[in-house]
């Protein structure tokens, strides 16, 4: 079993400052993560409260960013799912859907996913008109009307992002007033491609093959509506990613890992930082505080619980470099006839993005699954920024979606990031 000195679950902001620290200590380092880079902060096409860009940047470039400089450092990433970890005398063990390895301590940066609305229809039309990430999806919308549901920063933020590209933006808030901050605020009030809708729940979203209209109830008359809509983006909170440490580390009701003001669970070796934490303010710069905090935490940990074996003895293998892995065929309209149409093969044509954090996080897993498959499937990436029409063509509203082809006809689809056992038994299924 491979070992490190701190393994770091999640490559969102706090899990790639941990790693840049421990990193630049010489601590033998690996971050594992399941999707995309930069978490949720990738989801986001603006983020101007996070110091040093006085004009703002964007989540996925920072988010870029902040990996090179990790990485600059001989931080070593492992594209997968951590399922639990378990305690090994004074190592831990991290368990991933790949391999299992072995650390001196674990810093939990696992953050946390989109609160879901719960209402009929919202499972039943994701990725075909109901989406949770505005960059991803937004260039999708183009000339739409789409609702944004929820009141808080994100959903305004977000909102005012769409209108670049939607006819009209409605956004719908359950109460009398927005929570987002009052300069998000002004902002939203002042954009006149934004229109409100106070005091309403959504109810449902019906639709046929994509999403058609809502039901909407005004909370205080009672009064049920129904409008029509191309598309819902929702942002009603967050939800803590804890489900893998439950069995190990205490967490609070609502979901959330307690520590000391040193990041400390209540488990001696794991740390967890950022938006997973039970804290006040969960932003990009509190997150990277947390995660630089936990790394030098851990630093002091190794030396005082492992004074014989610091660092540098072992070898550097670089995960991410020694899995071979195979390109895929860049897809446009002039080449589709021949890669996809004619081809004799099946052929997985992956729908990404360059400003999708998960598509460019599910890219490497598809490039492995090409060397696996060789010969017995092709496999191709269409840019959707460059190829709209296509996109529109296979009724894509989000992205990372993958179709497979078995004679020129789509014969099955996955959509949003997935893990490569599920995309795997696919595979095997189409070429059986
Ligand atoms: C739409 C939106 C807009 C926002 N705008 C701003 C803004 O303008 N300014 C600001 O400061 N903040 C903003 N935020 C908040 C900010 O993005 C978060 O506070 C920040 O991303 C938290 O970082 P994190 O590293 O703790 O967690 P996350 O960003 O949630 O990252 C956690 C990572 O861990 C991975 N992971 C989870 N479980 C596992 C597992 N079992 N195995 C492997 N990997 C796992 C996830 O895939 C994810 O990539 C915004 C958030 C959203 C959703």
């Amino acid at each position: 079993m491979q070992q490190y000195d701190v393994i770091i679950i999640g490559a969102g902001p706090a899990g790639l400052a941990a790693a840049l620290y421990s990193a630049r200590s010489k601590l033998k380092t690996l971050y594992i993560e399941k999707l995309g880079t930069g978490g949720q902060a990738a989801t986001t096409d603006e983020i101007e409260n996070y110091p040093g860009f006085t004009h703002g940047i964007t989540g996925p470039d920072l988010s870029k960013q902040m990996e090179q400089q990790a990485q600059q450092f001989d931080a070593e990433r492992l594209a997968a799912n951590v399922q639990s970890i378990e305690l090994d005398g004074i190592y831990r063990i991290v368990k991933t859907n790949k391999d299992d390895f072995r650390t001196k301590t674990v810093i939990i940066a696992s953050g946390a996913a989109p609160k879901l609305l719960g209402v009929p229809g919202e499972l039943e039309f994701r990725a075909r008109g109901v989406s949770y990430c505005a960059t991803c999806d937004a260039a999708f919308y183009e000339g739409a009307n789409i609702m944004v549901v929820g009141g808080g920063d994100s959903a305004v933020e977000e909102a005012c992002y769409l209108t670049k590209f939607a006819k009209k933006v409605i956004l719908t808030h359950r109460r009398g007033s927005l929570r987002a901050a009052k300069i998000v605020q002004e902002r939203a009030l002042a954009n006149t491609k934004l229109t409100f809708m106070w005091n309403t729940v959504l109810q449902e979203i019906k639709g046929g093959d994509v999403v058609e209209k809502v039901i909407l109830k005004n909370v205080l008359t009672g009064q049920i509506n129904e409008m029509p809509i191309d598309g819902i983006f929702i942002y009603v909170g967050i939800e803590p990613n804890t489900d893998f440490v439950q069995n190990i580390i205490d967490i609070t009701e609502q979901g959330y890992i307690p520590t000391d003001d040193y990041m400390r669970t209540n488990v001696a070796g794991i740390y967890a930082v950022g938006d997973v934490r039970d804290k006040l303010l969960r932003q990009v710069v509190t997150a990277v505080g947390d995660g630089a905090t936990a790394a030098y935490h851990a630093e002091k940990y190794i030396e005082d619980n492992f004074p014989e074996e610091r660092g540098n003895q072992y070898v550097n293998l670089n995960l991410g470099d020694k899995r071979m892995s195979k390109k895929l065929i860049e897809i446009t309209k002039d080449n589709f006839a021949e890669e996809i149409k004619e081809s004799p093969l099946p052929v997985l044509l992956d729908f990404w993005g360059p400003k999708c954090m998960p598509c460019l996080g599910l890219m490497p897993t598809v490039e492995e699954l090409a060397e696996t498959y060789d010969g017995k499937m092709k496999f191709c990436k269409l840019n959707t920024a460059e190829n709209r029409p296509m996109a529109i063509q296979f009724k894509i509203m989000s992205i990372p979606t993958l179709l497979f082809f078995k004679n020129g006809e789509v014969i099955a689809r996955l959509q949003g990031a997935r893990e490569s056992e599920e995309i795997e038994e696919k595979i095997k299924a189409i070429i059986d």
